[in-house]
């Protein structure tokens, strides 16, 4: 692949990076993504992001974005990522909560929540994963039933990542009961102050990422939150995995991790220990394979073309290179290692974060083969 970016696109980096530098108190380098997730400092920074319109720069302009082009989206998420991403939780509503409303949302809900997502005023979360449905989501539970103007929500969800600061919640739920598998699912905007509506805090190893389980009881929404045709939610969330899935581009900061790596190696004097020089050589290049696929996925997306393999391939890679990075850096800190904080404990946690979050790196694997191959899982 030949690439070159644009005068315009290569401007956006520049200018984002001098506000990134004038803005961005000196802490936030060695904060890792989700760290710090919702705070008024984040509230603050985004909504200094809206009023230049960048962040949501690759939006149209009626939504509250300024009709850019979708590798500002990727240059966005690498400089933001790379600095310990200040959008917090944020970032999921820009991805791809905020692209599933444009798509499916009435004029009502665009209205309403575009124009506040790409301002920075508010947090959502995600409501998919239940204890039965985490890979196969479409084993989910949580009920939808109509009644009248309303629907009644009852069930529960697991490993919801910042429910406590989110205003919104985008749920599935089913709203055929004969339903299975992916049919029969409904989206709805939920908000978490909703009555009978629960957030309990679950305590993780990962200590740097906050999980949640919500507890849905009787809970009545109006009828205007459903999000797209009833029973037709899984095509809505197909499409917003695949946004979700690069959204994150780690990389970015994998890359930085690994320049901190070298700079340690080559102080303490141990690029000739242990084949580190070859293995820092390794990070490098799978961070490099990383952006590289990234790039291919939204060269499909600009060209309007399917981009899922692209997707399915860029995301195992950004795993891999998570995972590289981590091995490194415990291979070289040995037992510093174990202490909360270290480079080698917080790299782990973060390549543990990326084989799972936004669904499991083997099922990626498997979709590849799938696409390749043909008969797999069949
Ligand atoms: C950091 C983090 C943040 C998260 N945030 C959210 C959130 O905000 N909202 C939300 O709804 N969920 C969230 N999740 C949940 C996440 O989406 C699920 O953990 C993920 O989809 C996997 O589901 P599971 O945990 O039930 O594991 P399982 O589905 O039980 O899988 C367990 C293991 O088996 C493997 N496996 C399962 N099926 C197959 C198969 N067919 N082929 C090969 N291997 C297979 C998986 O790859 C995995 O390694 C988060 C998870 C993490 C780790």
């Amino acid at each position: 692949m030949e690439f070159g970016w644009r005068d315009e696109d290569a401007d956006f980096r520049s200018q984002l990076k001098e506000f990134v530098t004038d803005e961005l108190p000196e802490r936030w380098s060695d904060l890792i993504p989700g760290e710090e997730p919702a705070s008024d400092f984040i509230l603050g920074f985004c909504r200094k992001l809206g009023d230049k319109g960048w962040l949501t720069p690759h939006w149209p302009v009626e939504y509250g974005g300024a009709a850019g082009s979708p590798w500002q989206f990727i240059i966005l998420g690498e400089e933001l990522w790379s600095a310990g991403e200040p959008r917090g939780s944020q970032y999921m509503n820009v991805n791809w909560i905020g692209p599933a409303i444009i798509n499916a949302g009435t004029p009502e809900q665009r209205d309403y929540h575009l124009g506040r997502i790409s301002r920075g005023d508010v947090f959502w979360c995600q409501g998919f994963s239940e204890a039965e449905a985490g890979t196969d989501l479409a084993n989910m539970r949580t009920s939808a039933v109509r009644d009248g103007e309303e629907y009644i929500i009852n069930g529960e969800k697991l490993w919801t990542s910042y429910a406590g600061e989110a205003e919104f919640c985008f749920v599935l739920a089913r709203t055929d009961p004969e339903s299975t598998g992916n049919e029969g699912i409904s989206i709805f905007l939920v908000p978490t102050d909703t009555p009978g509506f629960a957030i309990e805090p679950i305590p993780s190893v990962l200590d740097i990422h906050e999980f949640n389980r919500l507890t849905f009881t009787n809970v009545r929404v109006p009828a205007a939150t459903r999000l797209g045709p009833e029973n037709s939610g899984w095509k809505v969330v197909r499409e917003a995995l695949s946004h979700e899935r690069i959204g994150g581009p780690r990389y970015a900061r994998a890359a930085l991790v690994t320049g901190r790596l070298r700079r340690i190696a080559d102080e303490r004097g141990w690029l000739d220990r242990d084949g580190i020089k070859t293995r820092l050589a390794e990070a490098e290049a799978s961070c490099e394979a990383a952006k590289l696929l990234v790039y291919q996925a939204i060269h499909a997306r600009s060209c309007g073309r399917s981009e899922n393999l692209e997707v399915s391939l860029a995301r195992v890679a950004i795993v891999r290179c998570e995972r590289v990075v981590a091995d490194l850096a415990l291979q070289m800190f040995e037992d510093e290692s174990i202490e909360r904080g270290s480079m080698g404990n917080s790299q782990l946690k973060t390549s543990m974060i990326a084989g799972l979050g936004g669904g499991s790196v083997e099922v990626q694997l498997n979709m590849i083969a799938r696409s390749l191959l043909g008969a797999v899982g069949r």
